[in-house]
Order: structure tokens, then sequence, then C-alpha cells
């Protein structure tokens, strides 16, 4: 049966199209199915910002918590040009759905600022984080809601949301954020940790489906935190990195990449991905997507295969670094072309786990080992992996329906126990 959503592009329609499709055949009770399908909280805030110039310039910002049924709300901030409620709210539901996924205490939460980052100063941006925490005091803390860095955001923002709450609140709370530098009680490992738990869902991919990581040709779309840590860590365990881009296009190089080289160019060097060095074709970014591959990583933005290019996409496995790279109708068309989809609430889920383990050693005060953190981050994503799709071959659904359906029904009996306060 087709994927109904009216408009495939809006990223909020399409998580609750997920969400009903799941919520039907996982036969949701009526009660939990309405109190589910609605986000609990949601705030806008203006937040004015001096600028260097001396201008005041207000700019739009929102924090929506999806869930807090399971624990605190988890999930990032976001700072974009193109930002919407819409789209808080659903990566906001997608956090829900992904902490619940890998069965960690954690709710789902997400926050993003209207803004370009890339046309700020250091100044501007530290001012304008510091305005949007404190509007947030009373929201977010280790045991209300804890943000993480996303798109636009990193440690040194997430050092600025840290400082600023416990300046509110009169002492250091290092747990109120995670993905903070290493020195104010960041996790060894967080850095990496999403594209380590890509590849460790890559791995657990290839042995079900028979195949090697020498003969494994991987693309990779986008080239930060995400996807330039799991191209360096597929690489260095054997995969043929041929495609790689960033927002100013892409490279596809039949031979592979030397994948130090080339993020020394784009995070050493700053410069533009498609001017690098080292040979490859290069092409638009969108158009890596349908480069010939047994490995496919959208690891940039959402709305990136859909049913107008699905059926272009030449790849085995699609592995979803990113949060909401495929629309709904675009998983029929991959269905139906045999693509096994690694779905971005299992696939990216190893940035939340290794964020759940900083705020568990913030709580502590006792930090681990970095070999610890990752050694506990196989082991969630493993064993999510073989829940996930244990579940998708029992009840004759995709990767995709059976992750939500895992999570829904998690959330659900959490609700159950929990009781109704209505
Ligand atoms: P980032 O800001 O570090 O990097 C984004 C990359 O995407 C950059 O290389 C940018 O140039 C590129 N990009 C942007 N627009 C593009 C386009 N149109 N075409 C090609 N490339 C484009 O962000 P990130 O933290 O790596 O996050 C990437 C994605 O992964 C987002 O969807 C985010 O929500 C998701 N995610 C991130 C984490 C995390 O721990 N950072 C965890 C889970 C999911």
């Amino acid at each position: 049966m087709p994927t109904l959503v009216k408009n495939e592009l809006n990223v909020y329609e399409c998580a609750e199209a997920r969400f009903e499709m799941a919520a039907a055949k996982l036969g949701l009770e009526d009660d939990l199915y309405r109190y589910l399908r609605f986000p609990n909280k949601e705030i806008t805030i203006y937040i004015p910002v001096t600028m260097d110039d001396g201008r005041l310039e207000v700019f739009t910002g929102y924090r929506v918590q999806h869930s807090l049924v399971r624990g605190p709300g988890k999930g990032g901030i976001r700072y974009a040009p193109d930002v919407t409620l819409d789209e808080v709210r659903a990566l906001a539901s997608w956090m829900t759905w992904k902490c619940a996924v890998v069965n960690i205490p954690f709710g789902g939460a997400k926050g993003g600022i209207i803004c370009d980052p890339q046309k700020m100063s250091q100044k501007e941006l530290e001012r304008m984080t510091r305005r949007y925490t404190a509007e947030l005091t009373d929201w977010i803390g280790p045991e209300r809601d804890v943000p993480a860095p996303d798109l636009g955001t990193n440690e040194k923002v997430m050092a600025w949301v840290m400082d600023t709450y416990s300046m509110h609140m009169r002492h250091t709370v290092t747990a109120v954020v995670t993905g903070k530098p290493l020195d104010l009680g960041g996790s060894r490992g967080r850095r990496e940790a999403t594209g380590r738990g890509v590849h460790f869902v890559c791995d657990k991919a290839i042995e079900k489906l028979g195949m090697k990581r020498e003969e494994c040709r991987v693309v990779i779309q986008g080239f930060g935190n995400v996807g330039s840590m799991a191209a360096m860590l597929l690489s260095e365990a054997g995969y043929k990195i041929v495609g790689v881009s960033d927002i100013h296009g892409g490279l596809y190089n039949e031979n592979g990449f030397n994948v130090p080289a080339v993020i020394e160019w784009v995070h050493g060097q700053r410069k533009p991905l498609p001017d690098f060095p080292g040979g490859g074709a290069k092409m638009a970014g969108q158009e890596l997507l349908f480069q010939p591959c047994e490995i496919l990583i959208p690891a940039a933005i959402e709305n990136q295969i859909t049913s107008a290019n699905a059926h272009r996409v030449q790849t085995r496995i699609l592995c979803e670094g990113a949060n909401g790279p495929t629309t709904p109708p675009a998983d029929d068309v991959l269905r139906d072309k045999g693509v096994f989809v690694l779905p971005d609430i299992l696939a990216n889920a190893g940035g939340v786990t290794v964020s759940y383990f900083e705020w568990v050693q913030d709580r502590q005060g006792f930090f681990w080992r970095e070999s610890e953190v990752n050694e506990r981050l196989k082991d969630v994503m493993e064993r999510s992996f073989d829940e996930i799709v244990r579940y998708a071959e029992s009840h004759g659904v995709n990767n995709r329906i059976a992750a939500y359906m895992v999570a829904i029904d998690r959330v659900a009996f959490a609700l159950k126990l929990r009781g109704l306060y209505a």
C-alpha cells in the first residue's frame, strides 16, 4: 500500500505519517495514540542580540519537548537559516523514538534558531546562544531537558549553554548539555559517536547480507561531524569511500579517497570539499546520491531521497546518518528496489547514546576511558540492530516501521505504567 502524505517535503507530516502507520500496525490503544501523537510542550522565543555593528537584531528560536515519558527530554539545537517549528517538532519526535529504539532513559526534544551561523561572528553567536539559554532556564536542566549539538552548533556552543545555565543556577551544572568540550565534563568518544554508531550498524548489515567490507563502496553525503567521522572510521575498517560531498558539491572516485587527506582539506584548511586536489569527478551534491555503491550514507539534511528521485538510487544498503533524509513515499520505492534501510532512528543513534553516557558521567563525576565508551556504544548499537531486524522479520514490516513500532511500544508501555494524568 502506498504511503500517503499531503506534502512529502514537510518533515513533520512525514514523521506523523510514520507514527500513524506504526501505531496502526501495533494496534495502539486510542487514548495512548492521542496522547503520543502531539508534542508535550513547544516554546517560541524572540531573541534580541546586539550585533557587532551596534544594531539590535531579533532572532526566532524554538524548543520543543515531544515526550518526557521515559525521562528528561534529549535533543540537539540547530542553527540554520531555514529552521521551522514543524522541522523542530519532527526532530523532537524522532528523538523520542530514537532514545526508545536504543532503550536509553530519555524522552525527546529539539531546539533551533533561525540564523545563518556562517555569517555571524563568534561574539554574535555567543550573545545569541546565551540569551536563548537564559530564556530556557526554566525548561532545560539535567532532570528536565538536556540539549546537545546539531547542524550549525558544536562543542563551543554547548560550553556557552552550560556556562549561561550555570550562572543562572549559581553553581556549575555540567549535565545540562551534552557534546561539551572534554575539559568541561564532555565524554571521551562523543565527537566520533554518531559516525562510530553508523560504522557499527553498517558492519552488522553487511554481515547479515553476506557482504565483505573490502567489496563495499561507500558514498557519503555531508562531511560535517557525522559524515566525516563515518568516512574516517569506515575507511579505517577497510570500506572504500568512493563518494563524498558537502554544501559546496560532491566528488566521486571509483578508486576510493584518502579520507584523512579530505578531512585535513575540509576541516584543517577549511576549503570547499569539491576543490579537494586528490582526484575524483566533481558533481552536484545531490547527484552523488545516485552513484553506484553498496552503502549510501546521507549525513547532511532532510528530504534528500524523495518520490521524485528514489528510483535513481543505486545502493544495496541505505544507512541514514542524517535525520529524515528519506521521505515516506521514497521508502515505498526503496522497498520495491530491495534496498536494505538502516533508518535514522537506529543508524544515527550513536550520538545520543554517548550523550547519555556523558550525562551519566557528569552526574557521577566519574569519567570513563574512551575504550569503555566505545565498547558500551558497540553493545547498544549491535543489540538495537538485532532487535529491530528481528522484529521486522517476525512482523513482516520494513526496518523503519519496525523501529517505530518497537519505540512506540516502549514509550506506550512506560506511559501505561505511569498512568495517564489526564
Ligand atoms: P554538521 O553541521 O557538522 O555537518 C553538516 C554537513 O552537511 C556539512 O558538511 C555541510 O556542508 C553539509 N551539507 C549541508 N547542506 C548540504 C547539502 N545540501 N548537500 C550536501 N551537503 C550538505 O552537522 P552534523 O552534526 O554532521 O549533522 C548532520 C546530520 O546528522 C543532521 O541531519 C543531524 O540532525 C544528524 N545527526 C547528527 C548527530 C550528531 O551527533 N552530530 C547525531 C544524530 C543525527
